[in-house]
């Protein structure tokens, strides 16, 4: 029978870590003792990345493009940004394009709150 090796880690609750240990070691990359210093940088990347997202997200109060005014959003701020530059032929086609962009966002809003406008009346009509 083949057994797929485990890491021996074990967490303060006493449950195994289950990933997958290096090739010529007991540990996976992340409870490997030589590997802590590049773990833990990595880490610290993931920290400064999440903060320097935070802060660039409250700055343009921008959440995500998960939603159509998280992507509205976007496309104002690129709007902006364009409209701030100096006349040219490329901005002017810079500008065109979001123009579409938008369009097409505003479309897909209208057809969103109608469907949620549709939905509720089935709701009501049952
Ligand atoms: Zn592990």
């Amino acid at each position: 029978m083949v057994t797929s090796r485990q890491c021996i880690f074990r967490f303060a609750n006493g449950e195994p870590c289950r990933a997958p240990p290096l090739r010529d070691g007991e540990f996976c990359r992340m409870h490997s003792p030589e590997h802590i210093r590049e773990v833990q940088e990595a880490r610290r990347l993931g920290g400064l990345r999440r903060k320097r997202e935070s802060t660039i997200s409250s700055a343009y109060q921008f959440d995500s493009l998960t939603s159509v005014e998280g992507i509205r959003r976007i496309v104002e701020v690129a709007v902006l940004d364009t409209l701030a530059m100096e006349n040219s032929l490329s901005r002017n086609r810079t500008l065109a394009y979001l123009v579409q962009v938008a369009l097409h966002t505003l479309e897909v809003g209208d057809i969103e709150a109608r469907i949620a406008a549709l939905e509720e009346l089935a709701k009501v009509k049952k």
